[in-house]
């Protein structure tokens, strides 16, 4: 056995490049396969740093970045997207990516400052104060410069499958982490590029997104994820190939722990709620302390998620005080509680 945990994708044509980011995550996982057209999975943030990585990762398996052929985008999050466009100017690369990211993508600034605007509004009616509100934007406004947008030139279905010389990746739209999360079957080799969608040491933060549609409904970012990790829990696959970190053997497994995981923090938030109503922000803060104002996003969009499933299976109840939005227990629920 060797002690690379990525030797049996690298045997299968498929090199694991760990590219740095400036974000709390580490670093991020691209993969090179070599096959044809060369293809590369992602490309990593917008920067010199990680530009210099990614050549240099690419020479070290024989090849420069000038050769490839395709570009996949495994959904829309900076970590993953930022040099796709570079790199598809040098090398001429087609880019791919589902058909659901390609306006998100090729209109990247105005869509990045409209999802903006749409977390400042979502956090201010669940109790974010103004001032951690203020900071959180002006954090995100600086992380725009290690994005770009791209132009998507082979927009991908739902279903579809790409075919590469040697291999056919079946392509499936698995939103939840964010809305264009796509995952890639190797149905023969048995192997799964599964992006952010599974994740082997974090669970992937289902972020709650701009819907698309102008409802001005709250998308359901955890009922949708939990769903869709449904769907691939089904696939059989002896590797999964995540976005960040190692690889994983037992995907099955791994989404049953995800799955325990968000039933103990549902009962929790439902306990929480059952000794006094209480907005998500007073609920993240009863959770994770202050990590609730510095991650203020990430953890309003946890609470959120898990909110939403205990609305939507009626032990929970939104009203609105004041212009903000407090959750409650349901009667019937808070007697049996
Ligand atoms: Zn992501």
């Amino acid at each position: 056995m060797s002690d690379d945990p990525f030797a049996a994708a690298a045997a299968a044509g498929i090199h694991r490049l760990a590219i740095p980011t400036p974000f709390a995550v580490g670093r991020v996982n691209v993969y090179l396969i070599e096959d044809e057209p060369l293809t590369l999975v992602d490309a990593g943030p917008n920067s010199g740093t990680s530009l210099d990585e990614l050549q240099r990762g690419i020479a070290g398996l024989g090849h420069a970045l000038e050769d490839i052929g395709l570009v996949i985008l495994t959904h829309q999050h900076i970590d993953h997207l930022g040099l796709i466009q570079l790199v598809a100017t040098r090398s001429g690369a087609d880019v791919a990516a589902i058909d659901v990211a390609v306006p998100c993508v090729q209109n990247f600034g105005e869509e990045a400052q409209a999802d903006d605007d749409f977390a400042r509004d979502v956090m201010l009616r669940h109790g974010i104060p103004e001032d951690v509100v203020t900071a959180l934007q002006s954090v995100s406004r600086a992380f725009r410069a290690w994005g770009a947008r791209v132009e998507v030139t082979r927009p991908l279905r739902d279903g579809e499958a790409l075919e590469l010389r040697e291999r056919t990746l079946h392509v499936h739209h698995r939103p939840g982490h964010s809305p264009t999360d796509t995952i890639f079957h190797d149905r023969e080799r048995r192997i799964l590029i599964a992006a952010d969608h599974l994740l082997k040491h974090i669970s992937s933060n289902p972020l709650i997104t701009r819907p698309r549609d102008d409802s001005g409904e709250r998308p359901q970012a955890l009922v949708t994820y939990l769903e869709s990790l449904r769907a691939t829990r089904e696939m059989d696959a002896g590797l999964v190939l995540p976005g960040h970190g190692e690889p994983i053997t037992d995907h099955r497994a791994l989404i049953d722990e995800r799955f325990a995981l968000h039933e103990r923090r549902a009962a929790k938030i439902l306990r929480l709620i059952g000794e006094r109503p209480r907005s998500a922000y007073e609920i993240a803060q009863a959770l994770w302390g202050n990590i609730a104002v510095t991650q203020a996003y990430l953890t309003l969009s946890e609470v959120l998620g898990h909110v939403d499933v205990l609305l939507n299976d009626g032990r929970a109840r939104e009203i609105e005080r004041d212009g903000l939005s407090i959750f409650e227990v349901r009667g019937d629920t808070a007697d049996r509680e």
